[in-house]
């Protein structure tokens, strides 16, 4: 089935005048796009429908993966060139007199995520499909995503996103398929007829969960694969319990907005409800789909896998439990065996303060049934672990202690399966995090590093690249990203280096022209383009690369006439609206903007851009115009990263720390096509543990940093005296909690070295070449593989007439 642009224009036209109902030539970019968006549904859903009846009929394993967030960005471009009709559409378009990027535009970025954990889910939505994996994503479908960012003053200012107001032509609301969710009230156990217990509820509160579908389309291999988002509504027939506003908002808010936290917990009781509710509607579907093959309980796990993403979802685990225990009257002892074999959860952190666990008075009050089966778990862990282990261990495994249930705890004695997501973080997991958990069950245990899908993080975002890739090397890596390597062949191809230069100074002119209109500052180009783009966070380092500028504007100052080499720095990032400290950098940040961007005697050498409401639609935009990608969090810190993986692909150069998934950037790029510093993750322990870091010494005996520290609280940076007393003492008085003295000197050097090298075009370019052919390895593509293959035990599959996908492991 190819489409003509002939048949394209006709259809489209159609499509536009069934909703529009009139003239194309008068219709605005957001109506376009509407109706785009519908005929793609329409052109898609052959394929969609197609791949649901095989899974159906050929009962082939699913995957289901549970998620708190997803954060796909824009549909429109990567489903057309999942289609295989990008060129076409875009010709026809033309040819219509309508401007493609404009529609493009129209769309809104849904920020249905917080930052890396979200965007995860989506590059593995694009890879299961692509790869023609039978796997779903089953999340919550907010009404208001992630906060849009504002600065005022340079201080963040949160307003409501509210990604719906045009509504979304991806989804498919399907009442049909709406489940129940009971909170609250009371349970009690009551002999059956056939003498087992059976909870009789009362007082609870029940509310409606309703689907809400989008198609997964995999990259052009026919399969659609479904991505289920659930929505809170009042049961028709309890609307006549809801008698104000104020309790049906109760109702509403349950998916009302996405919690702003990014690798941090906050206990709210609100955010538990998302959780069971999301958990639950999911399970109940997942059951009701089962039942329908007609197969015995016992083989469950040979037709589903359900993926636990962090343990926003683990109370998958109990929920399955419940329905196998008290609707389908399943043992115990059968009902936890199924369980386990299903189950399988990925651990995301390492920062204690991210490691969720909820009071059990609030489980108890809001899930009263579950929270029952949670003791029982516990119970029978505890009482089983014991013939084996010291109490002391044993007792430190418990889900339930000190008066919190612990949710990684119940994530992992729940499960047949946990991984870290970078080979260092699951090492620091075994070792010190979960080292008991470890001992109890090695088998469970295995690494699983993060991903990205080069289809969208190079092809779409990237076309000037992407086209020199393909005349190079061909076109297989997209869907047999190993192939990249085939670049190196071109490191000493002058041409082929003075295009990749050409490319990238393209890409920094859009940059540069976006910045120019969006905030009025006019950036060279030429100049280098250091781009740091994260959550805020202590342990990301911001500061770190705050100080380094610090450090060049009063070098500058110094010596006005030295020379050095020009560079713009380019911050994204969201704070969570809680968290001063963050708030207080992104403040402290704009203010160096401010002081350096107006200096006359600074002039080009030093730009700085914070760039409002960083997402993934500025990702695309400013990845590959970067040209330094900093990767700076304090060794042990990072679970993995992933920006440091989509700018590595675009030919970025890593300055970065050996944390996270640095370290495998590391030994595939190799040491000397990137910029290492600071202390390594063992240092890091060895001064937690010896208590010998002493971070007022380093003030008080550097006498650069002293300088630079003191900007901070001496007037040199206007308007900061709060934020700048603040952060001054945090990093002097209170002892440097993330190393950022102790790194600076390392830091610098290496900063220094950047600079060196960008001197010399020549090498700089084969280095940034070797970072793009060195990326392979990181699609998202091998990584789902991975899961598919020693996790999920799922086959790939594909409906249609072939398979294109050919994976071979990277070397
Ligand atoms: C990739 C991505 C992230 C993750 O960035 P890290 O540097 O790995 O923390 C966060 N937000 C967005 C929008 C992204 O695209």
């Amino acid at each position: 089935m190819t489409l003509t642009i002939e048949q394209f224009k006709e259809e489209f036209s159609q499509t536009f005048e069934g909703l529009y109902a009139f003239d194309l030539a008068q219709s605005s970019p957001i109506q376009q796009y509407t109706a785009l968006g519908n005929f793609l549904k329409v052109y898609s859903s052959d394929n969609w429908n197609n791949t649901n009846q095989e899974y159906l009929d050929k009962q082939v394993k699913q995957v289901y993966y549970f998620s708190m967030e997803f954060l796909p960005g824009r549909m429109l471009k990567s489903n057309l060139l999942n289609l295989g009709i990008l060129d076409t559409v875009r010709s026809g378009l033309k040819e219509m007199g309508l401007d493609f990027e404009e529609i493009v535009q129209a769309e809104v970025d849904p920020a249905l995520g917080n930052g890396g954990l979200g965007r995860l889910a989506s590059c593995f939505m694009d890879s299961i499909a692509s790869l023609g994996i039978p796997g779903n994503g089953n999340g919550i479908r907010y009404r208001y995503g992630l906060f849009q960012q504002k600065f005022v003053d340079g201080y963040q200012v949160e307003l409501p996103e509210n990604w719906l107001r045009n509504g979304n032509v991806w989804e498919v609301r399907k009442e049909n398929k709406a489940v129940l969710i009971r909170f609250g009230g009371q349970v009690s156990l009551v002999k059956g007829a056939a003498g087992n217990l059976k909870p009789v509820y009362t007082q609870t509160q029940n509310i409606l969960a309703v689907p809400y579908d989008t198609g997964m389309i995999g990259y052009q291999n026919e399969v659609v694969n479904n991505l289920r988002l659930w929505s809170a509504e009042i049961p028709p027939e309890e609307e006549i319990h809801y008698h104000t506003i104020a309790e049906r908002e109760q109702v509403n808010q349950i998916t009302e907005v996405l919690y702003p936290d990014d690798s941090n917990y906050e206990g709210q009781v609100l955010r538990l409800r998302q959780e069971y509710f999301f958990t639950s509607a999911g399970i109940q579907s997942i059951v009701r789909y089962y039942k329908q093959s007609g197969l015995a309980w016992q083989h469950f796990p040979d037709k589903i896998a359900v993926h636990i993403n962090d343990t926003h979802p683990a109370l998958c685990i109990p929920e399955l439990m419940r329905i196998l225990l008290d609707e389908e009257n399943l043992s115990w002892e059968q009902a936890w065996e199924i369980t386990k074999k299903t189950m399988s959860y990925t651990n995301h952190t390492i920062l204690q303060e991210a490691m969720e666990k909820w009071p059990v008075q609030m489980v108890q009050d809001l899930l009263p049934r579950i929270y029952q089966i949670i003791e029982e778990i516990n119970h029978r862990h505890i009482e089983k672990k014991l013939l084996s282990y010291t109490p002391e261990l044993t007792y430190r495994t418990a889900i339930i202690a000190d008066g919190y249930v612990k949710m990684a705890n119940l994530a992992i004695i729940g499960s047949h399966s946990i991984n870290g997501v970078a080979q260092l973080h699951t090492e620091i997991l075994m070792q010190d995090t979960l080292k008991d958990f470890y001992q109890m069950y090695p088998a469970k245990f295995n690494n699983k590093t993060n991903g990205i899908t080069q289809r969208r993080w190079l092809h779409l975002a990237n076309e000037g690249l992407t086209k020199l890739i393909d005349e190079k090397i061909g076109t297989a890596w997209k869907t047999s990203p190993s192939e990249l390597k085939l670049f190196k062949a071109f490191v000493n191809d002058p041409a082929t280096l003075d295009r990749l230069a050409e490319i990238k100074l393209a890409n920094k002119k859009t940059l540069a022209a976006y910045i120019k209109q969006e905030f009025h500052m006019k950036l060279d180009p030429t100049a280098l383009f250091d781009v740091q783009i994260k959550r805020l966070h202590a342990y990301k380092r911001q500061l770190l690369n705050a100080l380094h500028i610090l450090d060049r504007y009063l070098q500058i100052k110094d010596d006005p006439e030295a020379v050095i080499q020009p560079r713009v720095f380019i911050f994204g990032a969201k704070a969570a609206p809680s968290y001063v400290y963050a708030k207080q950098i992104i403040k402290l940040i704009n203010a160096i903007a401010d002081l350096v961007n107006h200096d006359p005697v600074v002039g080009d050498k030093l730009k700085v851009v914070f760039v409002e409401n960083y997402g993934v639609s500025l990702a695309e935009l400013i990845i590959p115009a970067a040209e330094v990608s900093e990767q700076i969090s304090l060794a042990g810190k990072e679970a993995s990263g992933t920006s440091n993986m989509k700018l590595m692909l675009n030919g970025a150069l890593t300055v970065a720390t050996l944390d996270g998934a640095n370290v495998e950037i590391r030994d595939f790029v190799g040491e000397e096509n990137m910029f290492l510093f600071g202390l390594n993750d063992q240092e890091v322990y060895a001064f937690y543990e010896n208590g010998s870091y002493h971070s007022r010494e380093i003030y008080e005996n550097n006498p650069r940093l002293h300088r630079i520290l003191d900007t901070l609280i001496d007037g040199t940076i206007p308007n900061i005296e709060t934020e700048g007393r603040v952060i001054f003492d945090s990093l002097v008085y209170y002892n440097d909690e993330y190393f950022v003295l102790k790194d600076f000197d390392s830091y610098v050097a290496a900063q220094e070295k950047v600079d060196q090298l960008y001197q010399d075009v020549g090498s700089w370019n084969q280095k940034s070449l070797l970072n793009i052919a060195s990326s392979g390895p990181f699609s998202a593509d091998f990584t789902i593989k991975r899961y598919a293959e020693e996790i999920w035990k799922t086959s790939f599959f594909t409906p249609g007439a072939y398979q294109k996908i050919h994976l071979t492991e990277p070397i």
